[in-house]
């Protein structure tokens, strides 16, 4: 029972045992890269797509569907996009019993740039219809040499949004609101922080102008790369045919952008930054279940511990918690302790016969396990209480994280030292945009590490040398290991 690996002695055994124990998927399908997900993490997900969801409704994006499926020709449309994906896509050549080669090979969607525009250069006519912002959630595939569940697989599940204005000026105060989205729904609902980086040229979105990524720190201190929103510029609206006739009567290209929330990566990093050594740990908005009852059951009393149990449920259920009421009886209380700690239930309450004779419960929080004897009447209002002061903590606790795990070197030596720390390390180079590409390839062979790029959410001045060339510096980026 319990965990067997401690998270921060093994995290890598730690993080699949959770995933296994948790019963958030199974890793045994015999497709590599492929996963089943179980009904726990589907649910939580379920959740997150939901926060998401509302809040691109809210910014004025509409959901649309798009085919898995894209023709070779529609992906070869913008020359670095198709560069950048054709070594990573799958590709659907043949059908039927007789397995018929297809008038055309297909690939399965690794994002849906190529399909989507297609049809936008279809439906947008003028500046009346501007801005077209759209989005979807649904599940893509790239052939990945490396996967690992939940945070690099050869199929996983995300939300898309692409967007076309009239204007340069529009399309970059949205690719602000990408970033505010992410505030809202990943850092403030979900817990997950981030920084925003404007990533080195040669590491940017294959067809984009430039990137903003949000990276949050990972496995082992390792970085962790959360939403990224793209400014495309015009390079697709080209390449696609995306015009409009302006209020001047005269034809222009769109400018283009588009956003990527990838939730399969998101429950990576809430298993990773909010669990601990009991497993899983679930804010209230997330958790399929929020309270759990546990009947601990006397004989002679048991049909009136089952009745208060169930009256509570009730009581519960009524303001609108879920709740389930643990009543198996093949298993012992302890087993279902163990069971729900490892599945991150926010809050287990206990009921046994002294609690009955004092008409109170014990209520147990999973994320300071702290026990705390409330009265039968008081219960409601103590969930009511506990449930903001989960999200608060378990956020509070991550935010610590990448602060501690953000840090600056002044010499090679000191970057080598603090890149074993893990984390974000700060350093002083030579430009990132235009020739510091070498200085990136010997960090990267040195050390395995990745320039980040640039602080979006400030200006930072450089006040020495490049750390790799000693060359003046004009830069301060961030490196990291990077899963
Ligand atoms: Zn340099």
């Amino acid at each position: 029972m319990g965990l067997k690996y401690k998270k921060e002695q093994n995290f890598s055994e730690w993080y699949s045992e959770v995933i296994q124990k948790a019963e958030l998927a199974d890793l045994r399908y015999n497709v590599k890269g492929f996963l089943v997900h179980r009904w726990w993490s589907v649910d939580i997900m379920k959740r997150m797509y939901e926060a998401y969801r509302k809040e691109l409704d809210r910014t004025g994006h509409k959901e649309t569907w798009y085919p898995a499926l894209i023709p070779e020709s529609n992906l070869k449309k913008e020359s670095e996009h198709a560069k950048g994906f054709r070594a990573e896509v799958f590709w659907v050549e043949r059908a039927g019993s007789s397995k018929k080669k297809l008038e055309e090979p297909l690939v399965m969607r690794p994002t849906s740039e190529t399909a989507m525009y297609t049809m936008y250069s279809k439906w947008i006519r003028s500046w009346r219809d501007l801005p077209f912002k759209r989005y979807q959630g649904c599940n893509v595939w790239r052939y990945e040499s490396q996967t690992r569940p939940f945070l690099r697989g050869r199929e996983f599940h995300w939300l898309e949004a692409h967007n076309v204005f009239a204007t340069k000026k529009e399309a970059e105060a949205q690719v602000n609101q990408d970033m505010q989205i992410t505030e809202t729904v990943m850092h403030k609902q979900f817990g997950i922080p981030f920084i925003f980086f404007r990533r080195p040229r040669w590491d940017t979105f294959p067809g984009a102008e430039w990137t903003y990524a949000a990276d949050t720190v990972g496995l082992d201190g390792k970085s962790l790369q959360q939403p990224s929103t793209h400014m495309l510029g015009q390079n697709f609206s080209r390449a696609f045919d995306i015009k409009f006739i302006d209020k001047n009567e005269k034809e222009a290209y769109g400018w283009q952008t588009c956003y990527g929330p990838c939730i399969w990566r998101m429950i990576a990093s809430i298993i990773s930054l909010h669990g601990d050594n009991k497993g899983l740990v679930l804010p209230f908005n997330l958790a399929p279940y929020q309270i759990v009852i546990i009947p601990i059951l006397q004989k002679g009393k048991t049909a009136q511990i089952k009745k208060a149990c169930k009256d509570l449920t009730k009581k519960l259920e009524k303001e609108n918690y879920r709740v389930y009421f643990d009543d198996r009886e093949e298993m012992s209380p302890g087993s279902k302790f163990y069971e729900w700690e490892i599945r991150g239930v926010p809050l287990r309450v206990e009921l046994g016969p002294r609690d009955l004779a004092n008409k109170q419960v014990m209520c147990v929080a999973r994320h300071n396990s702290k026990k705390t004897a409330v009265k039968l009447s008081e219960v409601v209002k103590f969930v009511k209480k506990l449930e903001p002061t989960v999200l608060n903590f378990l956020t509070k606790q991550a935010d610590e994280l990448l602060k501690e795990n953000t840090r600056s070197a002044k010499t090679f030596s000191d970057l080598k030292k603090e890149l074993k720390k893990g984390g974000f390390v700060r350093v002083n180079w030579c430009s990132v945009r235009e020739d510091g590409e070498s200085c990136a390839e010997r960090v990267e062979k040195d050390f395995s590490a990745k320039v980040r790029g640039l602080r979006v959410d400030r200006k930072e001045k450089p006040t020495g040398k490049c750390i790799v060339c000693g060359q003046k510096a004009d830069e301060v980026v961030y490196i990291a290991r990077q899963y």
